[in-house]
């Protein structure tokens, strides 16, 4: 296992659960106990590993990213343009996803909600449980920022209210730079070790990301057999088309508008995304994009070290659009009409997370259970996204790095850098 790459190991997974499903049925028993239950509980303890590891690493990663961008008025300045931009892209790829997801609507079959061909628990009961979240006009927006000031920090943890923890931690990190140097440098050394922690625990789990894989799709296709493909290729297309536009229209429009040239910047960053693709994991190319950045794009190390590292920690465009189609492809899967309000807490908690997300494989996975707990649909149905996942995870993260370097040669120009590609 341990020599082969594991998107390969995972590639690999995903066809033996397709021959597994292929051989067996629902009904097949190993030694008395049913196929379906093995693999039901290997797959759940694999999820239920990913969502252990969510209150720390979203906590951890909001605030050493925050805390990080503290200090001299220069460092002041440069964070404020730093984060704006990718604040604006990131809202951009996803309101590309929006739209998309909403033209191409991949969880509606012929014209019916896919979710029982995916092996979803019955729509009815699931949308009892939505509307008990969501509600109609602007009493219910003013309650997604209720729910953003959560009374109880640990309570709303408890129950898995991320918005109040996401909302909570980046005070923490804004805050944590104004007290004395000492304890804020203890706050720092501690926060900084809790996410390195929680980064090596989650590439630890990956590693079971195989067993995983093969424990939920072969669940999944044992229960509805290959019905749930279908679904999941317009979903497949859906990003990939998404993400497309997002690279190749958006972000050119950016570098034009900016006074660059988009061929030229394509050019210069291939190696970082194609490290990026390979790796899926943006944090793993940083030190790629850094020299891309400095040597083929001609930015300054000055302002390349401080956008960039920045960039891989709270900037993922490809990720937050991912995070908006995901949860809007499952709510359509269930066949659930989402209102205003609960298609701008998507957006919103995309957002928010994408910043919050680590920049390593499978992080998506993690803030999805965060978005579906938001708006109150069951995490069971993040089983699914796991047939797509990898692919579509080096995908996302080639965007994500590519989007990173947009910000350092935008920064750059606007700080009245030479030497760029224009
Ligand atoms: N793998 C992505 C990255 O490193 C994060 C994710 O979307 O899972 O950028």
């Amino acid at each position: 296992m341990g020599k082969l790459k594991l998107h390969w190991q995972m590639l690999i997974a995903i066809l033996a659960a397709v021959v597994i499903g292929l051989l067996f049925d629902i009904k097949t028993t190993l030694l008395g106990v049913s196929l379906y239950s093995i693999f039901d509980f290997i797959g759940m303890l694999f999820l239920n590993a990913l969502k252990m590891l969510i209150v720390p690493l979203v906590m951890s990663s909001i605030i050493v990213g925050i805390a990080g961008l503290g200090g001299s008025d220069n460092l002041g300045r440069l964070g404020a343009k730093t984060v704006g931009f990718y604040l604006c892209s990131s809202l951009l790829a996803i309101l590309i996803g929006l739209l998309l997801v909403n033209l191409l609507s991949p969880g509606v079959i012929d014209g019916e909600a896919a979710g029982s061909r995916l092996n979803l628990s019955e729509p009815e009961a699931v949308s009892s449980q939505l509307v008990a979240v969501e509600g109609r006009g602007v009493g219910d927006i003013t309650g997604v920022f209720l729910r953003m000031v959560p009374p109880n920090i640990v309570k709303a943890a408890a129950d898995g209210q991320m918005l109040g923890l996401i909302f909570f931690s980046l005070l923490f990190g804004v805050f944590m730079t104004r007290i004395s140097k000492e304890p804020a440098q203890t706050l720092l050394g501690f926060w900084n070790g809790v996410y390195e922690t929680m980064m090596e625990i989650t590439l630890f789990i990956m590693k079971f990301a195989p067993l995983g894989v093969l424990g939920l799709v072969a669940k999944t296709i044992l229960a509805t057999g290959f019905d749930a493909f279908q679904p999941l290729m317009m979903f497949f297309i859906t990003v990939v088309l998404a993400l497309a536009v997002h690279t190749f229209v958006t972000l050119a429009l950016v570098l034009r508008l900016a006074g660059l040239n988009p061929l030229k910047h394509y050019r210069a960053m291939l190696p970082a995304m194609l490290t990026a693709f390979s790796t899926a994991s943006s944090s793993g190319t940083l030190p790629v994009t850094i020299e891309c950045v400095e040597k083929n794009a001609g930015v300054s190390n000055r302002t390349s070290a401080f956008v960039l590292p920045l960039g891989a920690t709270i900037n993922m465009d490809g990720t937050a659009l991912y995070e908006c189609v995901a949860a809007i492809f499952i709510a359509q899967a269930y066949g659930l009409e989402l209102s205003f309000v609960t298609q701008f807490t998507i957006v919103l908690v995309a957002l928010l997370t994408s910043i919050g997300v680590a920049g390593i494989p499978s992080a998506s996975l993690v803030a999805i259970t965060v978005i579906l707990g938001v708006i109150g649909l069951p995490l069971e149905a993040i089983g699914m996204l796991l047939v797509t996942d990898r692919i579509l995870d080096m995908l996302r993260t080639s965007v994500n790095v590519f989007s990173d370097s947009c910000g350092a040669v935008v920064i750059a120009r606007s700080e009245g850098e030479q030497g760029l590609l224009v």
